[in-house]
């Protein structure tokens, strides 16, 4: 195992194409709580990646709140497959009793989209829970009609994720249609979640720990932007999605599934025990890394240089906001 000092970097393939990703990287710390996990995407800058930096430090030199529960209820992710294989995933996906279904993709009809809506019912049963992810690709008018459509073909809807681009789009959908909103992308910073809260743009919100700087950080935001809710993954190793799980696990309320169910979405792993669903809910712990299996996914060192520049400019962001942290 690496010594605290050296920060070690990863790099594992996607199992399929994730948000333009056919792979993941990032960074491992180490402190005197334990390991973090640093992995702002690549279109992140040092300024903007300060707060994923926070979070990979909070989880190695403080580690997190104390959980109120021991289990979190997790989604299964369904991306724009055939409805066969939407109800194959649903059905292989460890119990889970919510399914997240991938809408609005490019060279799908509608037709194939409510197909896929009705396999998922199908395969969860009337009582399991169906949200849609549109990832901010329809206008509103596009909004309205489609969340109409998919609200029939799947039973009822638990709620649409980010349908359109802006605030004021989910603002002014969400007096539009019956289907409960929730804000993903429009969650991007500290300051948005109140932004969506005071605009009345959203009845959920999806809260991911790295981006927003941390459990407590996000702890703090659910308290003060008063509404609703969902954990979500930025697709990490099971050591950071072990973040998520915290965060999950402490929250006063957790009325819906988190989507921390993503470990699978990755070729391999860092911990020998990853994070996956049973009974459709991921306990509540903390794998460590495995020595052998970090030796098999370390970067190359063109990446491994990459990342260390990186971590190196981002430290010096946060000294030059603050110049009593030198973390
Ligand atoms: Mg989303």
């Amino acid at each position: 195992m690496p010594d605290a000092s050296s920060p070690v970097v990863w790099s594992v393939p996607m199992r399929t194409r994730f948000r333009g990703l056919t792979s993941r990287d990032g960074v491992l710390v180490r402190g005197d709580a334990g390991w973090g996990e640093f992995s702002p995407f690549w279109d992140y800058d040092a300024q903007e990646s300060a707060a994923w930096w926070r979070a990979a430090r909070e989880a190695a030199d403080e580690g997190w709140p104390d959980p109120v529960r021991d289990a979190v209820p997790v989604n299964v992710t369904v991306p724009a497959v055939d409805p066969e294989e939407a109800h194959r995933l649903v059905r292989a996906s460890g119990g889970c009793r919510t399914a997240k279904v991938k809408v609005a993709e490019p060279g799908q009809t509608q037709a194939q989209e409510e197909a896929r809506l009705e396999a998922v019912r199908d395969a969860l049963g009337p009582d399991g829970a169906i949200r849609v992810d549109a990832n901010a690709a329809w206008d509103v008018e596009t909004a309205v009609t489609r969340l109409a459509a998919l609200d029939r073909a799947a039973g009822g809807l638990e709620y649409a994720e980010q349908p359109v681009p802006t605030v004021a789009d989910l603002a002014a959908l969400r007096r539009r249609t019956s289907v409960r909103i929730a804000a993903d992308e429009s969650v991007r910073r500290a300051a948005d979640p109140l932004a969506v809260a005071r605009a009345h743009a959203a009845d959920v919100l999806v809260l991911k720990v790295q981006p927003l700087g941390g459990v407590r950080a996000c702890l703090r935001i659910a308290h003060e932007c008063g509404l609703p809710v969902v954990v979500s993954s930025a697709l990490e190793t099971s050591v950071g999605l072990a973040a998520g799980v915290a965060l999950a696990a402490a929250l006063p309320e957790l009325p819906f599934a988190s989507g921390l169910a993503t470990a699978r979405l990755l070729t391999a792993d860092v911990v020998a025990d990853p994070l996956l669903p049973v009974d459709g809910a991921l306990p509540v712990r903390r794998p460590e890394p495995d020595a052998a299996l970090l030796d098999r996914h370390a970067a190359d060192p063109a990446l491994t240089a990459r990342w260390t520049a990186r971590v190196a400019a981002v430290r010096s962001v946060l000294a030059g906001h603050d110049p009593r942290r030198t973390a």
